[in-house]
């Protein structure tokens, strides 16, 4: 019989931790499937490890994962699907926000033979203004850039061994977990759900962490700001032409272009694009460098399995 994986990343989350472990006990029981849920605690400072393992304690189909500190989710949900062991894993987050009933959907989904599932969000829940602004401009982006509808896409999603293994398979340590399961390929369902809103604890995000969140991806999946810095000079460098040209016309007819407010705007306008061209280039180069030390995605501190611990079988990948 096969077997689902749920894979629950976790930072300061003792207030839902177990309640979240009983609901999916309830719901998959209840629906037959076999299950494990995959916690990976990314270095919270509160309670969360004592809830999991507890947790454990009383249902032997839980595996936690503890990271040595906090490695933020997309690490915490690349160690949830190396230690999982289904034959279909599933990724959800660990404050309910995202309806376990859905699962249910998405196994049956699974069955018919469809290879990934991706959760696809009818509404947003309650976000501030600010908030909705900024994710709006960089989903925006994503999309045009991964030419998938990144707007209402979310982590939320179920997939077969085989696709989970492909993405296991990538080198890269700064990875796009959301746009990278589409980028694999493989055949493909989409399931609509809503997403409830958190009963307890806090969002984990500032607007600070998703700005940096947006540059991060924005870099690890596409080169486009690279190429528009050449767009951007080749545009500049077309202005320029009309400019010398002009310039020299007025020369050769005895006058000379008014000088110096020409002069300072052509020069601010030239140097902030290189300086602004120099930080994109530079970022990049930062990213290739921290991918280049090949540094672990994140450090695992401790395992168990049930009520045991497993530490041996980490891999510390
Ligand atoms: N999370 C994580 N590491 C982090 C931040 C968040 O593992 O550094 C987990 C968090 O515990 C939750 C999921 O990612 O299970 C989504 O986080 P949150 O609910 O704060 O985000 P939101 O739902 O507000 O987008
Ligand atoms: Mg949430």
């Amino acid at each position: 019989m096969s077997r689902l994986s749920v894979v629950l990343p976790a930072y300061n989350e003792e207030l839902m931790a177990a309640k979240t472990c009983r609901v999916l006990k309830e719901v998959l029981d209840g629906a037959g499937i076999a299950y494990e849920l995959v916690l990976v605690d990314d270095g919270s400072k509160d309670n969360t490890w004592n809830e999991i393992v507890k947790a454990g304690k009383r249902d032997p189909n839980i595996l936690g994962v503890h990271f040595s500190r906090n490695f933020g989710k997309e690490a915490a949900v690349f160690a949830g699907l190396a230690q999982s062991t289904g034959d279909v894993v599933a990724v959800m987050d660990c404050d309910l926000q995202h309806p376990p009933e859905t699962l249910i959907e998405m196994y049956h989904l699974w069955e018919e033979g469809y290879e990934i599932i991706e959760g696809v969000k009818t509404s947003r829940g309650k976000e501030s203004a600010l908030h909705k602004k900024s994710a709006d401009f960089f989903y925006g982006i994503m999309s045009k850039v991964t030419k998938v509808d990144m707007q209402n896409a979310s982590d939320f999603k179920m997939m077969d061994r085989k696709a989970v293994n492909s993405i296991l398979s990538m080198p890269e340590r700064n990875m796009f977990f959301r746009a990278t399961s589409s980028w694999v390929g493989y055949k493909t369902a989409y399931v609509n759900f809503e997403v409830r809103e958190r009963e307890a604890g806090e969002s984990k995000w500032s607007t600070w962490s998703l700005i940096k969140y947006a540059f991060t991806n924005i870099v690890a999946f596409t080169t486009m700001p690279l190429q528009i810095i050449t767009v951007v000079g080749s545009v500049c460098f077309l202005c320029s032409l009309v400019l010398i040209i002009y310039s020299l016309v007025q020369y050769f007819r005895g006058f000379a272009v008014a000088g110096y407010t020409t002069t300072l705007i052509v020069l601010l306008l030239i140097g902030s694009a290189i300086m602004v061209s120099l930080g994109i280039i530079g970022y990049y180069i930062s990213k290739i460098y921290e991918e280049v030390k090949r540094r672990p995605r994140y450090i695992v501190s401790k395992i168990i399995r049930g009520s045991e611990d497993a530490y041996d079988q980490a891999n510390h990948d």
